[in-house]
């Protein structure tokens, strides 16, 4: 079996957890995860962890956004975002079940717990959620340009301060009257 980035780099056995077996790229360091093992992990696994917030992490992301063949059944595999403010995805088979993870992306997805979570990746309900946040994500960075980063803080902290106040509609007309004092 080879990689299905490194094309002819050979996958050889590895290991992500004592009871979890990966087939691992030496070249590229993303691992296979075949289906049928990983749904055998989860299962003696017990309970789900609770999800860790998103912390900063030094551990390189490489996102290749080319789709993969899978290496198991060559099948073109799907991408599933991660979401969660982890900026990356995996890579499903749809036909033997398979899911490559890029160098790095276990590691990330245990220190917040979310190693745990891939079938829940996989399912509609967490993919149109990770959609919102990549839409509220670009929103952001859109505004970000368009006012300025310490603008858009300040008018954000304005948004937030009159979303909450029982004056909010006169404070807004107040706001947006040219000549408020009428004068
Ligand atoms: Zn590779
Ligand atoms: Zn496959």
């Amino acid at each position: 079996m080879n990689c299905p980035i490194c094309i002819v780099a050979p996958l050889s056995l590895g290991s992500l957890e004592s009871s979890l077996s990966s087939q691992n790229c030496a070249r590229c360091g993303g691992n296979w995860i075949p289906g049928a093992q990983y749904w055998k992990w989860l299962e003696n696994q017990g309970e789900n962890l609770p999800e860790v917030d998103a912390q900063t992490s030094d551990l390189p992301i490489s996102e290749p956004t080319a789709h993969l063949d899978c290496p198991e059944c060559k099948w073109r595999m799907v991408k599933y975002m991660v979401g969660r403010g982890t900026g990356f995805s995996l890579d499903h088979c749809h036909s033997c079940k398979g899911i490559w993870l890029d160098k790095n992306e276990w590691e990330v997805l245990r220190k917040r717990n979310l190693h745990d979570d891939l079938n829940s990746m996989l399912t509609e309900f967490w993919q149109s959620e990770a959609l919102k946040e990549e839409r509220r994500k670009r929103f952001e960075r859109i505004n970000q340009t368009k006012f300025g980063a310490e603008d858009y803080a300040e008018i954000k902290r304005i948004r937030d301060w009159l979303e909450g106040h029982d004056k909010k509609h006169e404070l807004l007309a107040y706001l947006t009257d040219d000549d408020p004092l009428n004068v």
